[in-house]
């Protein structure tokens, strides 16, 4: 028998704990670590868009200038994936502290599809 410790994808901590499972039947575990920014994770995600590394890319491409379909196409995600994941980053982000009641942050009106005449 062989035993592979569980590592925390954010923190790297080995102190993770089991916590029951996804609705898929999936091993879902939880990081003790109290300085984590996050707590639950799967070893083994169906979904790129969720993977730990596939996001910092998503952020990372961010910084350098790419468009939210250009990272989409890059990283083989969907462009709703890459604004949810940019979304998240700003609250997610271990070095940036989350700003309480920013009144100046108004929200921006949502990126909806271009129309088209049908003919
Ligand atoms: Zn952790």
């Amino acid at each position: 028998m062989v035993t592979v410790p569980v590592e925390c994808p954010y923190c790297h901590s080995t102190e993770v704990i089991k916590v029951g499972k996804q609705a898929n039947g999936v091993q879902r575990y939880q990081c003790q670590n109290g300085q984590c920014a996050r707590r639950i994770f799967l070893l083994q995600y169906q979904d790129r868009g969720r993977v730990p590394e596939v996001r910092r890319q998503v952020i990372d491409m961010a910084l350098n200038g790419s468009g939210i379909r250009d990272t989409a196409r890059v990283l083989r995600i969907s462009p709703t994936t890459v604004i949810a994941v940019l979304k998240k980053s700003r609250r997610a982000s271990p070095r940036q502290p989350h700003v309480a009641a920013s009144s100046s942050f108004t929200r921006r009106p949502r990126l909806g599809r271009m129309r088209r005449r049908a003919r």
